[in-house]
C-alpha cells in the first residue's frame, strides 16, 4: 500500500452549483442556512451549499404539482420527452470528466471510477428516453358489451431521496423512468455529496426541461428527507439508503397520504467460491465484489464463502491482492482506492474491524487507517469468519472482507440464506448443476454466476426480504412511476 507515485494527477473541476433548483430557478433556502460538503480525501470544507428544510420541500412539491398539472410537460408528447431526455444524456456525455471530478471530489472515488458511473448514468438516460413512447396499455376482452382498455399514466408529484456512495448514478435510476413516464420530481441528495446532482440538474435546466419539472433540494435526512417522504402532496417516494431509513420512510408514507413506496435499501450479499472455478478470475472478482467503491456498495460480495479445500491458497492470494493497492488520492491515475466518503464512516468501520477481532475473526491484512488526513482504511481481510459474528451479519459498507469456509451446495444456499437481507448474491464454479443451485436457491433480487456487480439499464435491480421494496431499472422501473387505469366503454 504505496502512496508516492509518479503517477499522473487529473485537475478537479470548478463547482458551479450550491443552492436549491425549484421551479426552473437557482435559490437560497427559505432559512438562509447552508451546511459544509467535506473532501474526504483532506477533511476540508470544499464549500457550502444552501441547506433545505421542509419550507424548501413545499415550494419544491408546490412547483413539481403546478408543472404535473399545467405548462409544458403534460401537453409534451411522449416522443418528446423522450427527445429532451437523449438530449440530458448527450449533455452529460459532453460534461463527463467534470461530473466525474465532481464526484471524486465530493465522495473520494477514484477518477477513473467516477468516469465509468458517468458512462453508466448516460447509458441509463438512453435507456429510458427510448422508453418514453413505447408505455402503453391493454386491450382487455371482457365480458358484456364493453370495451376494456388499460392506460399506463404517471403517478404525479414524486419526492426522491438518494444516498452518498453513487450519488450520479443513483440520480439516473431515479430520474431516468420517473422522466420518461411523465411525473414531476423533487430529489434530495445525500448530505455528503450533493454536488454532481446539482450540476446535473443545470444541464437539465440548459437542454429545456420546463421549469418545475424537476426540483432540487440539497439538505439532512431527518428534516427535508423526512418533510418530503410525509408530505400529503407527494403522490410517491422513491428512496435508496440504509434499511432503517427505508423503514422510517415507509411509516412516514403509510402514516400520511398512503403515498406509493419504492425501497432499494442494504445487504450482506453471500459470493460463493467453489474449488472448480477459475481461481485467479475467482480472486480477482471476489477482490472486486467486496473492494470496488471503497467497500461502499449495498451489494457489494461481504460474505465470502470459500469452499473448505482452496480455503488456504485463495486467502493467501486475495491478502497479495491487498497488499498491492493503491490508497490514496482519487484524482491520481494510478489509485485503486480512495477514502471513505466521511469521518463518520471511517469510524464505524474501524470499530467493526474491532468486533472482528474481538469475535475471534483472524486479521490477514489491514485493518487500520491510513495515514491522518483524510478518510482512508487499509484493505483488510479477516478469515475464520462465523456465521454468528458481528462482522459477518451487519453491513460494514467498507473495505473489509470477511471470509467463511463451507463444505458442500446444500450448506451453503442454506447459510448463504441466513440473513435479513437479499439483495445479491454469486457464485463462481465450472459446473453447470452447481451454478444452477445457487442461482435458483439464493434468495436474493440478483445473482450473478462467474462475475459480479454486471450492471445494465435493462436489467432490473432490487431486493428481497429487508433489502427493499419494488425494482429499478428495466422495463420493471416502469411500475415504480406509472398508474394501471382501467376504462371500461357501453358499446
Ligand atoms: P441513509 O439511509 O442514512 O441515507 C440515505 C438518504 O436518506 C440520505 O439522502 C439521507 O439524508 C436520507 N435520510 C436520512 N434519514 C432520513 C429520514 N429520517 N427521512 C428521510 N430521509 C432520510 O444511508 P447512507 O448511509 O447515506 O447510505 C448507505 C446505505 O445505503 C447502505 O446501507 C447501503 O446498503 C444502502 N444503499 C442501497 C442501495 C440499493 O440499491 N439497495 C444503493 C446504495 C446504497
Amino acid at each position: 500500500m504505496t502512496t508516492m507515485s509518479s503517477a499522473k494527477r487529473i485537475q478537479p473541476p470548478q463547482i458551479t452549483n450550491k443552492q436549491l433548483f425549484i421551479d426552473g430557478m437557482w435559490v437560497n433556502s427559505v432559512s438562509g442556512k447552508t451546511f459544509p460538503t467535506v473532501n474526504p480525501s483532506t477533511g476540508e470544507v470544499l464549500c457550502q451549499v444552501s441547506e433545505g428544510d421542509k419550507a424548501d420541500i413545499e415550494m419544491a412539491v408546490k412547483a413539481a404539482r403546478r408543472a404535473f398539472e399545467g405548462g409544458p410537460w403534460p401537453r409534451m408528447s411522449s416522443a418528446e420527452r423522450g427527445r429532451l431526455i437523449y438530449k440530458l444524456a448527450g449533455a452529460i456525455e459532453k460534461h463527463a470528466e467534470e461530473l466525474a471530478g465532481l464526484e471524486s471530489l465530493d465522495n473520494g472515488k477514484p477518477f477513473k471510477d467516477a468516469l465509468g458511473d458517468v458512462g453508466l448514468v448516460i447509458k441509463c438516460y438512453r435507456y429510458y428516453a427510448g422508453w418514453a413512447d413505447k408505455i402503453h396499455g391493454k386491450t382487455i376482452p371482457i365480458e358484456g358489451p364493453f370495451s376494456c382498455f388499460t392506460r399506463r399514466e404517471a403517478i404525479g408529484v414524486v419526492g426522491q431521496i438518494i444516498p452518498w456512495n453513487f450519488p450520479l448514478l443513483m440520480q439516473a435510476w431515479k430520474w431516468g423512468p420517473a422522466l420518461a413516464c411523465g411525473n414531476t420530481l423533487v430529489l434530495k441528495p445525500a448530505e455528503q455529496t450533493p454536488l454532481s446532482a446539482l450540476r446535473v440538474t443545470q444541464l437539465c435546466a440548459d437542454v429545456g426541461f420546463p421549469p418545475g419539472v424537476i426540483n432540487v433540494v440539497p439538505g439532512y435526512g431527518p428534516t427535508a428527507g423526512a418533510a418530503l417522504s410525509e408530505h400529503m402532496d407527494v403522490d410517491k417516494i422513491a428512496f435508496t439508503g440504509e434499511t432503517r431509513t427505508g423503514q422510517i420512510v415507509l411509516t412516514a408514507a403509510a402514516n400520511s397520504n398512503l403515498k406509493r413506496c419504492s425501497l432499494e435499501l442494504g445487504g450482506k450479499s453471500p459470493n460463493v467460491i467453489f474449488a472448480d472455478a477459475d481461481l485467479d478470475a475467482a480472486v480477482d472478482g471476489a477482490y472486486f465484489a467486496l473492494f470496488f467503491n471503497q467497500g461502499q456498495c449495498c451489494c457489494a460480495g461481504s460474505r465470502l464463502f470459500v469452499e473448505e479445500k482452496i480455503h488456504d491458497e485463495f486467502v493467501e492470494k486475495l491478502v497479495a491482492k491487498a497488499r498491492k493497492q493503491k490508497v490514496g488520492d482519487p484524482f491520481e491515475t494510478d489509485t485503486t482506492q480512495g477514502p471513505q466518503v466521511s469521518e463518520e464512516q471511517m469510524n464505524r468501520i474501524l470499530g467493526y474491524v474491532e468486533a472482528g477481532k474481538q469475535g475471534g475473526a483472524k486479521l490477514q491484512v489491514g485493518g487500520g487507517r491510513q495515514g491522518d488526513k483524510g478518510y482512508f482504511v487499509e484493505p483488510t481481510v479477516f478469515s475464520g469468519v462465523h456465521d454468528e459474528m458481528k462482522i459477518a451479519k451487519e453491513e460494514i459498507f467498507g473495505p473489509v472482507m470477511s471470509v467463511l469456509k463451507f463444505k458442500d451446495v446444500d450448506e451453503v444456499i442454506k447459510r448463504g440464506n441466513r440473513t435479513i437481507y437479499g439483495l445479491a448474491a454469486a457464485v463462481w464454479t465450472k459446473d453447470i448443476q452447481k451454478a444452477f443451485a445457487l442461482a435458483n436457491g439464493l434468495r436474493a433480487g440478483t445473482v450473478w454466476v462467474n462475475c459480479y456487480d454486471v450492471f445494465d439499464a435493462a436489467a432490473p435491480f432490487g431486493g428481497y426480504k429487508m433489502s427493499g421494496l419494488g425494482r429499478e431499472l428495466g422495463e420493471y422501473a416502469l411500475d415504480l412511476y406509472t398508474e394501471v387505469k382501467t376504462v371500461t366503454i357501453a358499446i
